[in-house]
Formats: C-alpha cells, structure tokens, sequence
C-alpha cells in the first residue's frame, strides 16, 4: 500500500471535487491538519471517516486503498492485495502495541519499587510515608489497567475448542486465569471455556 500514492490520490480527488484542505475537513468533522496528513502520506484516513470520504469522492474504497480508479477488469486482484496489505499493517501495529505492554510492566514495577524503597529508607513522618507509598500503588494499579487493555486490544484471542478469533471484553480479561498471554476465557461462538492463545 503507498501512502504517498494514496495521499496524492486524495489531493486530486479532493481539488477535482472543489473542495479545500478546510471544507473537506470541516464535512468530515475533522481538523486540517488530518486532511494534510492524509495527502503528505503520512498516514491513512480513519476506517470510520473511509465511507464518508469515498461517497464525498464518488470512489470505491478499494479505489482509495489503491490511490487511483481500479478498472472492473483488475478489481478482485487489487481487493485482495488491498486486503492482505491491511492485514500486515494490523499486524505490525498489533506487535508494537503488545512490546509497549512489556515497557509498561517494567516501569511500573520500577516506579512502585522506587517509590517503596524512598519511603522505607528516608527518615520523613508517617503521613508522607504513607503517602509515597499509596501514590506508588495507584501508579502501579493504572500502569497494570493500561497494559492489560493492551493485550485485551491487540490481536485476538483463538479458541482451542472450535478455533474461532476474537477480541474479547475488558473484564472477562481482567479476570481470567492466565499464563503468559495465554487466558482461560469463555469463548463466544462455541460458549465453551478453555485456554486461548494470543494470535496477530
Ligand atoms: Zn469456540
């Protein structure tokens, strides 16, 4: 998929249509600045804003994706290269997102100890020891609640039972067994429990 391609695309498109970089915008609810990112190739239009943009441009979305009219003749080829190039950028996004979960982990387990350490080790009254000692815990709780929402996010979860992906809910992965990535869930489709892997 070439951005740059795309982002040209978008200008032309936009220009042949008669608006500007704000009256685009502005009929999208957005602000200039995502319409100038779009077009420098920078990155691509929200998946919620696709529909809208491509009535507004009177082009298919695998038009869009291609950053030109595909002809009828090559339109399943691109579709599916359109699809599988979208599939690859998901995955990257989804591998960052989970070695940010590894960051996270780290430096809240860094800041409590620190904090820990500071409050044990240094002659202050109570009251500031305690509180050290409770801003360290929140710290490290929100730190926890974020990285877990990470892994609830990024990829799926696989049934072991039927083989069925999914992303599941928050709290079903806020409480469920685990080892690793690796959760003890509930899967939707089958309603069967059992030990799900994480997949990209
Ligand atoms: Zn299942």
């Amino acid at each position: 998929m070439d951005l740059k391609k795309i982002g040209k695309f978008i200008a032309k498109k936009r220009v042949e249509k008669g608006f500007t970089q704000e009256s685009l915008a502005e009929e999208l609810d957005l602000s200039n600045r995502s319409i100038s990112k779009w077009e420098r190739g920078i990155c691509l239009p929200e998946a919620a804003k696709m529909p809208t943009l491509c009535k507004l441009f009177d082009i298919t979305i695998n038009d869009l994706f291609s950053g030109e009219i595909v002809d009828m003749k090559n339109n399943e080829k691109r579709l599916e290269e359109n699809l599988l190039e979208l599939t690859k950028l998901k995955e990257q996004k989804d591998k960052q997102l989970l070695s940010l979960e590894w960051v996270l982990a780290v430096i809240a387990v860094v800041t409590l100890l620190t904090l820990v350490i500071i409050a044990a080790a240094i002659e202050m009254p109570d009251w500031t020891r305690w509180t050290i000692m409770s801003i360290g815990f929140v710290l490290f709780l929100a730190t926890m609640f974020f990285g877990l929402r990470i892994e609830q996010i990024a990829g799926y979860y696989k049934c072991e039972e039927c083989g069925h992906k999914y992303v599941p809910k928050y709290w079903p992965v806020f409480f469920a067994m685990h080892m690793g990535r690796t959760r003890h869930l509930r899967c939707p489709k089958c309603g069967k429990k059992s030990w799900q892997k994480k997949v990209l």
